[in-house]
């Protein structure tokens, strides 16, 4: 994050403004409009200012900065067509510890003003921090269409119960759930048309009615392989809705970012190897969160019923008597092997996809080598790296062709994915420090791969500077 984001409460507070033409008219206006007392200082001053002045509207603070003019604001905007004056004044402020906004110029401001859209008392701000004011507006443009023009009635009248609420339900969940509640109800729809008075009775009526929740749900949430639009909306939606989130060491910091903000986040999971939270207390977990009535997510890698042990945790949710839902999600069998431009099946190369766990037990019986190894065929391997010289000896002393195509396909889909090919009697090199989490895939449709590949075909990596977004 470039700049940490606040809403400033200007009403009554003093501002100094240097400048009096047409830039520092739209900045006067803005300041105006939030209740601030504007000082401002020009040796010129535009028609509009001259009136602003006349009315009082303004304050006059002469015809020349000095950083005296500093000690009673609380921020400062430079706005002269002056470019060394400006500098002027934002040395001066950043002397004084004051904020400043030096018009077009990201290098000399310490605060700037993000695109808005203002449905009082909803207000959305958006912000390139500096690098792309004009994509930020642009997008301020989509969300605009989005938001309904009553909304910031439907928060104004809110607003004026938010105490009686908080009288009545005094635990945090639960008047979220209220609120929740409410604004999916006709409550909003009342707003819409200006019927104030029977929104106002609904909001009664489901305050009366309210029901504190005795058990809470869990959701299993397939958070697929890494990208984060590969999410279902249904996954996101319950990950927009949860008050706690349990998830593994396999879902990304991008994924995790659209959790809700406010959501308890605990990581109970290790990458393998290391030492795992024991399964037996992610069970009790979940079941302690349900029963103080939480919406507990369980936010797994890919899909969680496959390699997952979903269906271990749902079975202590049926014997603990606990709701739960599941929303599946992009196994890295389909997600890792899409974005290697590796396709499962083929007409000419494989009618059939196994997925298997590489967790083998190490007992040739149990794994019906000889089924494995048949041709025509693609073997999806999971959590197979450290077993990739077992599999492709077995696979290969039971029939395979040596010369099968492979891949070994890391961090499938996310943006630093890398994929290594090459024949099955090569597999446990290909494998050997591959980075994880990987997958390996045998098949001859790993061959086309060669034609098909897609996701980052020309990659350079981006160079980011986040020094110089300004
Ligand atoms: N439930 C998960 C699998 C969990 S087992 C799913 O449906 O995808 C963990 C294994 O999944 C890893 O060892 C690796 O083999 C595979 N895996 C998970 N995410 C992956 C990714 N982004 N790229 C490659 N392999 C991945």
């Amino acid at each position: 994050m470039s700049h940490y984001p606040l809403f400033a409460n200007l009403n009554q507070r003093a501002v100094l403004l240097v400048g009096g033409g047409h830039v520092a008219e739209r900045k006067a206006e803005a300041l105006l409009k939030a209740g601030a007392i504007v000082y401002a200082v020009s040796g010129q001053w535009s028609a509009r200012f001259k009136n602003w002045l006349d009315e009082g509207l303004i304050q006059n603070a002469g015809n020349t900065f000095a950083s005296h003019l500093l000690d009673t604001v609380f921020l400062v905007v430079a706005a002269t067509d002056d470019a060394t004056l400006n500098t002027e004044v934002f040395q001066a402020a950043e002397a004084a510890g004051k904020f400043c906004n030096s018009v077009d110029n990201p290098a000399q401001c310490s605060f700037i003003v993000p695109a808005i859209i203002d449905r009082h008392p909803i207000q959305v701000a958006i912000s390139s921090g500096g690098a792309a004011p004009v994509l930020a507006r642009l997008w301020r443009q989509k969300i605009e269409t989005l938001l309904p023009q009553h909304i910031g009635k439907t928060a104004a009248l809110a607003g004026r119960f938010r105490a009686v609420v908080k009288q009545k339900l005094h635990n945090l969940t639960e008047r979220r759930r209220f609120w929740e509640r409410l604004f999916a109800s006709d409550f909003d729809s009342h707003v819409a048309r200006g019927d104030h008075r029977a929104a106002e009775t609904v909001l009664h009526q489901q305050l009366q009615q309210h029901q504190p929740l005795k058990q809470g749900e869990v959701t299993l949430v397939g958070a697929g392989p890494g990208d984060a639009g590969l999410l279902t909306l249904n996954a996101l939606q319950a990950m927009q809705a949860a008050d706690v989130v349990l998830y593994d060491a396999l879902v990304s910091a991008e994924i995790l970012e659209l959790v809700r903000r406010d959501a308890e986040k605990i990581n109970v999971g290790k990458r393998a190897g290391a030492h795992q939270t024991q399964q037996e207390e992610i069970n009790r977990l979940l079941v302690n969160y349900a029963r103080q009535g939480k919406r507990v997510v369980r936010l797994k890698g890919g899909d969680p019923f496959v390699f997952g042990r979903g269906a271990e945790e749902c079975q202590e949710l049926v014997k603990a008597g606990i709701p739960f839902r599941i929303v599946p999600g992009v196994t890295a069998g389909l997600g890792a092997t899409a974005y290697a431009g590796i396709p499962l099946t083929h007409r000419d190369y494989a009618q059939t996809a196994l997925f298997i766990t590489g967790h083998l037990r190490l007992d040739a019986d149990d794994m019906q080598w000889h089924t494995l190894a048949r041709g025509h065929q693609t073997l999806v391997i999971y959590m197979g790296t450290i077993k990739a010289e077992y599999i492709s000896k077995e696979l290969i002393a039971h029939g395979r062709a040596a010369n099968t195509p492979v891949a070994v396909v890391s961090q499938g889909t996310m943006a630093n994915q890398s994929v290594r090919t090459g024949q099955l009697s090569d597999l446990p090199s290909l494998a050997a420090d591959a980075p994880t989490p990987a997958l390996m895939i045998i098949g001859e449709v790993v061959k086309l791969r060669e034609e098909l590949s897609w996701f980052q075909k020309n990659n350079t990596p981006a160079i980011i500077n986040t020094k110089t977004a300004a």
